[in-house]
């Protein structure tokens, strides 16, 4: 899908030129000539990136960028004609991401314009880091949030039970004794004993299996110990 710009520019010969520029580099371009009407249109409709233009009639992009900015994190290219105005922005800390003076030439828009997406999605992505989650059948564990979901539903677990679930099931298919257990989800100077594994695997039963009697997830090898089936 083509990203959307949103131009806010009252010299409809220079937005005319800017979204030639810009719709030839594949974005979908859409102008506004005032900063009120562009203000409505920033919030109402979703832009990857926006022009504005400082003077306008309406509202100036002072106002306009501000009140983007308190609603929406859209990057934002301000243009103006006088040196002065660009430092004045800086100095009142609107939010702009980027400055341009004019005249410039489209294709350095269209480059600036390119930047600043490249590098909001790289934010985007570096904020969005993913949890490290195990799907086995109806079971989903988010060992990030160490939550576990049977079927969608959120069950509660205790640590231990936790860790003995997320542990067979990241071994899975692979039959663990007991002590293997135990020693592996207690510490070794713990008290309690192999009794635990008992206790801990029957409550986890109650909690993921329909039927505990016939385990569907951790299986029991009798004379042996555990595994989880996949
Ligand atoms: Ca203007």
């Amino acid at each position: 899908m083509n990203k959307k710009v949103l131009i806010v520019e009252d010299e409809v010969a220079i937005a005319d030129l800017e979204k030639d520029y810009l719709e030839l580099s594949g974005f979908d371009v859409v102008i506004e000539n005032a900063g009120d009407t562009g203000l409505k249109r920033a919030l109402s409709e979703e832009f990857n990136i926006i022009v504005l233009d400082l003077m306008l009639p309406g509202m100036d992009g002072f106002e306009v960028c501000k009140q983007i900015r308190e609603k929406k994190d859209v990057p934002i290219i301000m243009v103006s004609a006088k040196k002065e105005d660009i430092d004045k922005i800086r100095g009142l800390g609107l939010g702009a991401d980027d400055y341009i003076t004019k005249p410039f030439s489209p294709s350095e828009l269209v480059a600036r314009v390119k930047a600043h997406l490249s590098r909001y999605e790289r934010l985007i992505n570096s904020n969005q880091k993913t949890n490290d989650i195990i799907e086995i059948r109806g079971i989903k564990i988010d060992k990030t949030a160490r939550r576990v979901y049977v079927d969608g539903e959120e069950k509660a677990f205790t640590t231990k039970e936790f860790d003995l679930l997320t542990f067979l099931a990241e071994n899975p298919n692979h039959v663990y004794t007991k002590e293997e257990l135990f020693r592996e989800i207690w510490d070794m100077d713990s008290f309690g004993d192999i009794a635990t594994v008992t206790v801990h695997i029957k409550k986890i039963r109650e909690k993921i299996e329909i039927d505990t009697a016939k385990p569907q997830y951790i299986e029991t090898i009798w004379g042996v110990g555990y595994r989880f089936k996949v």
